[in-house]
């Protein structure tokens, strides 16, 4: 173990836990996986994780995660799930097997691609029920490009429709956004006048439906990252009782590089940090504190940070610095000490995608 740090710690023993977890209660409702791999910067290790625990296809955002995944030895089909860009299409149908979908022109492309490349690949197309991110928002001109894909295309297989909810406009997967979908995907079907393979209804979001046992019967595909990785979310934003999954699949350890008594205001006349910011400054008097050797640079919002250490609250930081108060610690840190901290999504996204982050696996 490289004894390096910043450090991020993967426990894989948990992370395949929690995919097994998954797995089974979506199993339960007939409802496949797709593990998506992007949230950890598509670690190899982590896309074998989600395989061994028996997620049907490995998916994510960025082509070169997913060629990552194929390159570590990962055999199960693979899931591009943002809207492929007109450039990378030749890529797409070379290295994936299926993507999602919303524009007319980039699915000709595909299929011009995949006819280039003697290759049949598979599209769900994408409803905007509301999120506002991707996805077709007139239904009717969704129907329309599945019958047309269904009736015209040779190359490209239409293989189900899908939608993606809870990423930009903090829409809820609730009982009726899932109905809707699934009054679609049979609209869909009795155009074709055949079943469509999936019906694929979101993310992490979506497993708040598995928790209540209400999800609709017709949904037989979920795209699952956040809910796996840190599984955090549907606890603290959702209040769901999660605790049958490990939070602590990541961990975050920093080293101590300074312990000093200073004034918690800071001392001349204030302007802006190093972000170009005014933050608010509260004179609390002279406190103890300690500086870590991580900083914004690596896991983007230090107020995100979850700090595990007692009695330590993480006040602010810079590009490459984290300042912590430690006087109320129950621990005397000094200089060369640890400390550790449970991550969310959004810093795992960048602690993963850090060079200077030290990724060790136990
Ligand atoms: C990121 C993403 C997911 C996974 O989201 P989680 O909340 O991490 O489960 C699923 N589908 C699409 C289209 C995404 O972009």
């Amino acid at each position: 173990m490289e004894n390096r740090y910043p450090r991020l710690e993967v426990n894989l023993e948990h992370l395949r836990h929690n995919v097994v977890n998954i797995v089974e209660k979506c199993g339960a409702h007939g409802i496949q996986i797709a593990g998506v791999i992007k949230g950890a910067t598509g670690l190899p290790e982590v896309a074998k994780a989600y395989d061994e625990g028996g997620a049907a296809m490995i998916a994510s955002s960025r082509l070169e995660q997913l060629q990552a995944a194929k390159d570590a030895g990962i055999e199960k089909p693979l899931m591009l799930i943002r809207i492929p860009m007109l450039s990378e299409v030749k890529e797409v149908v070379k290295l994936t097997d299926i993507s999602l979908n919303s524009e007319m022109e980039v699915i000709k492309a595909l299929n011009q691609a995949a006819r280039e490349e003697g290759k049949l690949h598979k599209v769900i197309l994408m409803a905007d029920l509301g999120d506002l991110r991707e996805g077709f928002w007139d239904k009717d001109e969704l129907i329309e490009a599945c019958e047309y894909i269904e009736n015209k295309m040779i190359n490209v297989q239409l293989v189900g429709i899908g939608t993606n909810l809870g990423c930009y406009g903090s829409v809820m997967a609730t009982v009726e956004k899932l109905e809707e979908l699934c009054e679609l995907a049979e609209a869909v079907e009795a155009k074709l006048g055949r079943e469509l393979e999936y019906v694929a209804g979101g993310a992490t979001s979506s497993l708040t439906r598995i928790w209540d046992h209400d999800i609709p019967k017709k949904i037989n595909l979920l795209r699952i990252g956040e809910g796996i990785l840190t599984a955090l979310d549907m606890g603290r934003f959702y209040g769901y009782d999660i605790s049958e999954l490990y939070q602590d699949v990541f961990k975050l350890k920093a080293e101590v590089i300074e312990v000093k008594n200073k004034p918690t205001h800071p001392v001349g006349t204030i302007t802006i940090d190093a972000f170009g910011q005014t933050p608010e400054y509260v004179d609390r008097g002279i406190r103890r504190r300690a500086l870590l050797g991580v900083g914004r640079v690596d896991y983007g919002h230090w107020e995100d940070l979850i700090c595990c250490e007692e009695g330590v609250e993480v006040i602010g930081a810079s590009s490459d610095h984290t300042i912590v108060d430690v006087e109320d610690a129950v621990k005397d840190y000094k200089v060369g000490d640890i400390m550790e901290f449970e991550i969310c999504y959004s810093t795992l996204v960048y602690v993963t995608s850090s060079d200077n982050v030290n990724i060790v696996f136990v």
